[in-house]
């Protein structure tokens, strides 16, 4: 990577809008909303609640369209790709962390782990190597084989952080990543989205309602009625 592309940002959104279509009407839900992230950010997203912050990360992980506007990533206009190039590309660029139902309950941990890396096609030895590393930095190596739904809600969500961090993206969407957690859980996983930030130079954008979350992150945005205040 040259010297320009480490300081160039991950994420450009230029005069971003959404609108959904509801039979005759079309409700406005992100107004010309701009924005850069760049590595080793962690950027908190708040605002009320319909303000439209889910919407503005899903759109952030392709899996949204915009209505207009525009969404460089890694300097490529990435709302311009066909659907499949769309999906490659989300494949690599981005993890999602949910605020719950993250697992599949009925499988183990280390099958939850394993998905991703089938989707990308990864062959069966680099998978257990890769899913006992990130177990392992993330001291969660004794759940490796334990069924999903027996985990504690914390144990839950970070194993849902280690699944999104598998094929190594630039960027984690995490939607109201502690909403379900305790306070030392809270804490437990915005520390480890701080060192996958700080250390690994990734980029995370955390939906929240939590102060003590943002508190967490290098960079605070609001959204009200669709409009990002700074
Ligand atoms: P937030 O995450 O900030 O609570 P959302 O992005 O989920 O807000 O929603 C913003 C607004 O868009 C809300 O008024 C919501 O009702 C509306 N909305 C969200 N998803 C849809 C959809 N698929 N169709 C129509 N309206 C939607
Ligand atoms: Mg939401």
């Amino acid at each position: 990577m040259d010297e320009k592309t480490l300081e160039d940002p991950l994420i450009e959104v230029r005069q971003l809008t959404k609108f959904y279509e509801n039979g005759k009407t079309s409700i406005p839900v992100l107004r010309h909303v701009d924005l850069n992230i760049r590595q080793g950010e962690m950027v908190a997203v708040m605002g009320p609640s319909g303000s439209g912050k889910s919407t503005l990360l899903l759109i952030l992980g392709l899996l949204l369209s915009p209505t207009g506007g525009t969404y460089q990533a890694l300097g490529k206009d990435v709302l311009s790709l066909d659907p499949h190039a769309q999906a490659l590309f989300r494949r690599s660029f981005v993890g999602f962390v949910f605020q719950a139902c993250n697992l599949i309950e009925g499988s183990t941990v280390y099958e939850n782990l394993e998905l991703p890396l089938i989707y990308a096609g990864v062959g069966k030895k680099q998978r257990r190597e890769r899913i006992l590393e990130l177990l392992e930095r993330a001291n969660m190596s004794h759940r490796i084989h334990h069924p999903a739904k027996l985990l504690s809600g914390g144990e839950q969500q970070r194993a849902a952080v280690v699944r999104a961090l598998m094929n190594n993206p630039r960027v984690i969407l995490a939607d109201e990543p502690t909403g379900q957690l305790d306070r030392e859980n809270g804490r437990i996983v915005m520390e480890s989205f701080q060192k996958c930030a700080a250390q690994e130079g990734r980029a995370i954008v955390a939906v929240t309602h939590d102060p003590e979350v943002a508190a967490f992150c290098t960079r605070v945005c609001t959204l009200r009625d669709g409009t990002l205040l700074r």
